[in-house]
């Protein structure tokens, strides 16, 4: 509605909740060789993750192959998970952008400004996101922080590709 074209794509990621077990996790531990992610629920299920399906879709369900490659890379880290039973898995659409980083930019249309393409990382960012985005919005100027977020980056060449993985949104 707004007529603008983003560099952005909505990829699916799965998320798997395992039966209560006691306490076994007391933090979040990621895998980042992997790309995995676990921690417990406070009821005691081990909810847990990995990549993206790596392919278009507005559809909130992924793909078996998904659900083996992120269970291989979970009991590669805790073998122990292996004993562990699956209780149930879903999964949502995210907004991956080109470089793996989100947007915090005003856009070309007057008083409207983004701040989107958090794939993987925005409930966690969203202290720091909202509060760059509030400095954006009340004083005309990016915040330091996210000076380098900015909508036109990917036209000029300024990705912003902190793992070094290239300008594909399947490959973040
Ligand atoms: C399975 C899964 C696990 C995740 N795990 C984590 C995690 O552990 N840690 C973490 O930090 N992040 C995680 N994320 C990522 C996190 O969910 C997103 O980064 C975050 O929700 C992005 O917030 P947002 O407000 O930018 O966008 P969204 O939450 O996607 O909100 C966009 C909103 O816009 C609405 N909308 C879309 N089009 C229109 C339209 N045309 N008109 C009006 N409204 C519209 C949508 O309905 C939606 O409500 C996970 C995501 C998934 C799918």
């Amino acid at each position: 509605m707004a007529g603008l074209r983003l560099p952005i794509e909505s990829h699916v990621l799965q998320a798997f909740v395992s039966e209560g077990l006691k306490p076994v996790i007391d933090s979040v531990i990621t895998f980042g060789m992997g790309h995995f992610y676990i921690s417990q629920s406070d009821k005691g299920g081990l909810v847990f993750g990995g990549d993206i399906d790596g392919y278009n879709s507005y559809a909130r369900r992924g793909g078996l192959a998904m659900v083996e490659h992120v269970f291989e890379q979970g009991v590669s880290m805790l073998p122990g998970l292996s004993r562990s039973k699956v209780l149930r898995a879903w999964g949502g659409v995210m907004d991956m952008s080109m470089d793996g980083s989100p947007i915090i930019d005003r856009t070309p249309v007057g008083n409207l400004y983004l701040n989107a393409g958090w794939c993987y990382g925005g409930f966690k960012a969203t202290p720091a996101s909202g509060f760059c985005f509030a400095h954006l919005i009340a004083k005309g100027e990016p915040h330091p922080a996210a000076r380098a977020m900015r909508l036109d980056r990917f036209e000029r060449g300024f990705q912003v590709d902190e793992t070094g993985n290239g300008p594909q949104p399947n490959l973040h």
